[in-house]
C-alpha cells in the first residue's frame, strides 16, 4: 500500500470516529438534560408538603415539563379514606379532573406483571379508566406501590405512537414511580395526622380546636368578602340523666346519634364540631341570623322528632336539645377577627343559656351588636 492510500484510509477512519463520537456526545447531552429535568422534577415533588401542592405538581406541572398531552393520577380508595381527607381539605373532586379514584386495580392482561410499568400502545380495554378525558396514542402506566401495597397509578399519555414503546428503557420511569409513591404516601399520612388532631374520636365530627380555627378563618373571610356568617351553640337537655339512668355507653351512643342528626341538616360548606361534653357548635357560612334561625329550628326538630335506640330503653329514648344562635352580618372590618370570633361564640353561648332558662328544647337568637335576645318563633 502506498502511503497516500494509507493516509486516505486513516483520514476516512478518523472521520468516521469523529462522527460517532459526535453522536455519542449528543446522546450524552440529551441524557444529561433528561437527568437534569428529572432531578428538578424530583425536587419539586419532594418539596410538596401538602396534598394540593403535590397533586398540582403531578397534574399541572408535569405535562409541560415532560411534553405530555395528558397525565392522570388514579388512586385506589376503596374505603373512601382519601376522598374524605380531600373533602376536609375542601379540595373539590371537580377541581382536578385528572385526579381519579378507582374502586379496584385495573385489569391488566394476565401475561403482564401488575406491578411493572407498562409502556406502549394505548389499549382502551384496560387503559380507558385511566384516561377518561383524553385519547392518547401511546401511554406509560406506572403502578405506584409502597411496601407491596398498590396505591394507584400515574398514567402518562402522549399523542405520539412512538413516544412510549415496549422496547424503551424504563429506568427513569421506574425511578419516577418510586419517588411519586413515596411522596404520595408521605402527604397522605401527614394529612391523616392533621385530620386525627382535629377530629373528635367519639363522634367523628370536628373537635373544638378545628372549630375555633375555622371560625377565625371564616370571620376573616367574612370581613374580606363582606359576607355574613352565623354560629349555633347546641346543648343536649338533661343529658346527665341519660348517663345516670342508662350508663355512660348509652350516653355515648346518644352523642353519636345527635351528631349525625345535626350533620344531616348542614351544607358541605358548614362545619360541625363537638365543643366539649354534650355541646356542639355549628358554623354556618353565608348565613344571616334569619338563615341560622331556620337551620337551628330544623336541627332542634330533627333531634327530638324521633327516638334514639339505646340499650335498656324500650322503644328508644326521646332526646331534646336547646340552641343559641348568633350572627355577624357581615363582620365589622374595624375589629380584629379574633375579637369578633370570641364575641360571636359568647353571644351564641348566652343565647343558649337563655334557651335553657326559658324551658329548654328551643332556639334563642342573639341580636348582633347587642346583648339582647329574642325567642325564636318556630
Ligand atoms: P342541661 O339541660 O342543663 O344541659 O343539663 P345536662 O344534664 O345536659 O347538663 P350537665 O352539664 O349538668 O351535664 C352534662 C353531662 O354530660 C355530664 C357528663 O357526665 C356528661 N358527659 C360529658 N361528656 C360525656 C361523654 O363523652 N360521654 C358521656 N356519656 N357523657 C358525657
Ligand atoms: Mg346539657
Ligand atoms: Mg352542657
Amino acid at each position: 500500500m502506498t502511503s497516500a492510500v494509507e493516509t486516505e484510509i486513516l483520514l476516512a477512519d478518523n472521520q468516521q470516529l469523529r462522527s460517532e463520537l459526535q453522536d455519542l456526545l449528543e446522546q450524552a447531552h440529551i441524557n444529561q438534560s433528561i437527568i437534569e429535568r428529572h432531578q428538578a422534577f424530583d425536587l419539586q415533588l419532594i418539596s410538596a408538603s401538602e396534598f394540593r401542592e403535590l397533586i398540582e405538581t403531578m397534574l399541572v406541572a408535569m405535562p409541560g415539563t415532560f411534553n405530555l398531552e395528558c397525565v392522570t393520577l388514579s388512586l385506589l380508595d376503596q374505603d373512601y379514606a382519601i376522598q374524605r381527607i380531600l373533602r376536609d381539605l375542601q379540595i373539590g373532586l371537580l377541581e382536578f379532573r385528572n385526579l381519579l379514584f378507582l374502586p379496584a386495580r385495573i385489569g391488566l392482561p394476565a401475561s403482564e406483571h401488575p406491578e411493572q410499568p407498562y409502556l406502549g400502545e394505548y389499549q382502551a380495554a384496560t387503559h380507558a379508566p385511566l384516561f377518561p378525558h383524553y385519547l392518547p396514542a401511546s401511554v406509560a402506566i406506572l403502578p405506584l406501590t409502597r411496601q407491596n401495597r398498590l396505591l394507584g397509578y400515574l398514567s402518562l399519555g402522549s399523542a405520539h405512537a412512538e413516544r412510549f414503546t415496549p422496547q424503551m428503557a424504563t429506568d427513569f420511569i421506574r425511578r419516577l414511580a418510586t419517588v411519586v409513591a413515596i411522596c404520595l404516601e408521605n402527604v397522605i399520612n401527614n394529612e391523616r395526622l392533621k385530620h386525627i388532631g382535629l377530629t373528635d374520636p367519639l363522634t367523628g365530627v370536628n373537635n373544638r380546636r378545628y372549630i375555633e380555627q375555622r371560625l377565625y378563618e371564616e370571620v376573616a373571610r367574612g370581613q374580606r368578602e363582606r359576607s355574613s356568617l352565623s354560629c349555633l351553640f347546641i346543648d343536649i337537655d338533661h343529658f346527665k340523666r341519660v348517663n345516670d339512668q342508662y350508663g355512660h355507653q348509652s350516653g355515648d351512643d346518644v352523642l353519636r346519634e345527635v351528631a349525625l342528626r345535626i350533620k344531616r341538616e348542614l351544607r358541605l360548606s358548614d362545619a360541625l364540631g363537638r365543643f366539649g361534653g354534650e355541646e356542639f357548635v355549628v358554623l354556618l357560612t353565608h348565613a344571616t341570623l334569619e338563615d341560622a334561625a331556620r337551620i337551628a329550628e330544623r336541627i332542634r326538630a330533627g333531634i327530638c322528632n324521633s327516638s334514639i335506640t339505646i340499650e335498656g330503653a324500650e322503644g328508644g329514648l326521646l332526646i331534646t336539645a336547646s340552641i343559641g344562635a348568633a350572627a355577624l352580618t357581615p363582620p365589622d372590618r374595624t375589629r380584629s377577627a379574633e375579637d369578633l370570633k370570641q364575641t360571636l361564640l359568647k353571644q351564641a353561648d348566652q343565647a343558649l343559656y337563655q334557651a335553657k332558662e326559658s324551658g329548654r328544647n328551643r332556639v334563642m337568637l342573639a341580636i348582633p351588636g347587642s346583648e339582647a335576645l329574642t325567642p325564636q318563633q318556630a
